[in-house]
């Protein structure tokens, strides 16, 4: 497939540098430079430090223009095309959605997002190299959800537990990952009930590199379909699906940057995959990431509550997609990390 997000993402600043031939790591360094600044004209709204577009724009070396002025701006460059809408969280990354933790603001004439989701959220996607220790990924936890007493999701009339299917998803990815010549442990390997602290506690404990925590979705609207992966809310702010900040720092947000990279990664590959509805990449407090000491999402692989996504959930074939592109995420998100260390994969 073609890797079309996270690409060398740079902008006019790295394809002008590349004409000049300079070599690599003179061209990280001056990015490094560049972005490693602080933005000197942050501003307070509503209780957050607020970073303007055009400012962004600049330190990524893109170009900042407004789509509708005072209401939706895009910062892009040949490779990256970012979109903010005024009021909104969700914002989209080369057409894929991904939720900031504040509403983007209006001041001075120009959109603002937070300082928090300038360095949690955007710099991640743009300059991985900037942020230390790097992982390594080798590793990896599948966290099938749910077992034994607790069922998960219904559809009693298409015969679907969620249990079984995130056990059988599981396997599906296991398989392919070691493929790979990844090691793959899982936090259940039988329909047995485990308790949600528990399951981060196996990863810790197995110095796990990456939690996958994997789950399907219902709900008493027959209309809802789609997939969403969701990362850590970073402290001060407030989950996707909620309105009250925790300040709090667990030991969940201190991979932040990662995280957030594997859940782009693959949610973004699910998506294209499956054309399934983009839900986006959301924040929450899951028990299940909150005391996590390595990189970790949590994938809702689509409702078994809708008739034509529970039917396809329910047949091996999807599954089959939903595990490839799983596994393609988890590629590409080795491949950002690759690169945040300077190496060509
Ligand atoms: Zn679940």
């Amino acid at each position: 497939m073609t890797f079309r997000a996270g690409q060398p993402d740079m902008s006019s600043l790295a394809s002008t540098l590349r004409r000049l031939h300079l070599n690599r790591v003179i061209w990280l360094m001056i990015a490094c430079i560049v972005v490693g600044a602080s933005l000197a004209d942050a501003v307070t709204i509503n209780g957050h430090r607020y970073v303007s577009l055009p400012d962004v724009a600049t330190r990524f070396g893109m170009d900042h223009s407004w789509l509708v002025r005072g209401k939706e701006a895009q910062v892009g460059s040949q490779w990256s095309d970012l979109r903010f809408t005024l009021h909104k969280r969700d914002i989209t990354y080369n057409g894929d959605k991904i939720y900031l933790g504040a509403p983007v603001a209006l001041h001075n004439g120009v959109l603002h997002i937070t300082e928090v989701d300038y360095e949690q959220t955007l710099k991640p996607l743009f300059f991985p190299q900037q942020f230390d220790p790097k992982p390594k990924l080798y590793h990896i936890v599948l966290d099938p959800g749910h077992g034994g007493k607790d069922g998960g999701a219904q559809n009693p009339s298409l015969k679907l537990q969620e249990k079984y299917l995130a056990m059988d998803l599981a396997n599906r990815v296991k398989s392919r990952l070691e493929r790979y010549g990844y090691k793959v442990s899982l936090t259940r390997t039988t329909d047995k009930y485990i308790s949600l602290s528990e399951r981060p506690a196996i990863a810790n404990r197995l110095n796990a590199d990456l939690f996958v925590s994997l789950h399907f979705n219902a709900i008493n609207n027959s209309k809802v379909d789609g997939i969403e992966t969701f990362v850590m809310t970073p402290p001060g702010h407030a989950s996707t699906n909620s309105t009250s900040a925790d300040s709090r720092s667990y030991a969940g947000n201190k991979d932040a940057p990662w995280s957030l990279m594997a859940g782009y990664y693959i949610q973004s590959a699910m998506v294209e995959k499956t054309r399934a509805d983009d839900r986006g990449l959301k924040r929450a407090r899951f028990a299940v990431l909150k005391s996590l000491e390595c990189p970790g999402v949590l994938v809702e692989g689509g409702f078994v509550s809708h008739p034509t996504e529970g039917r396809n959930i329910g047949s091996s074939a999807y599954r089959d997609k939903l595990a490839d592109a799983i596994v393609t995420g988890i590629l590409n998100y080795q491949k950002a990390i690759n690169r945040a260390r300077g190496i060509d994969s």
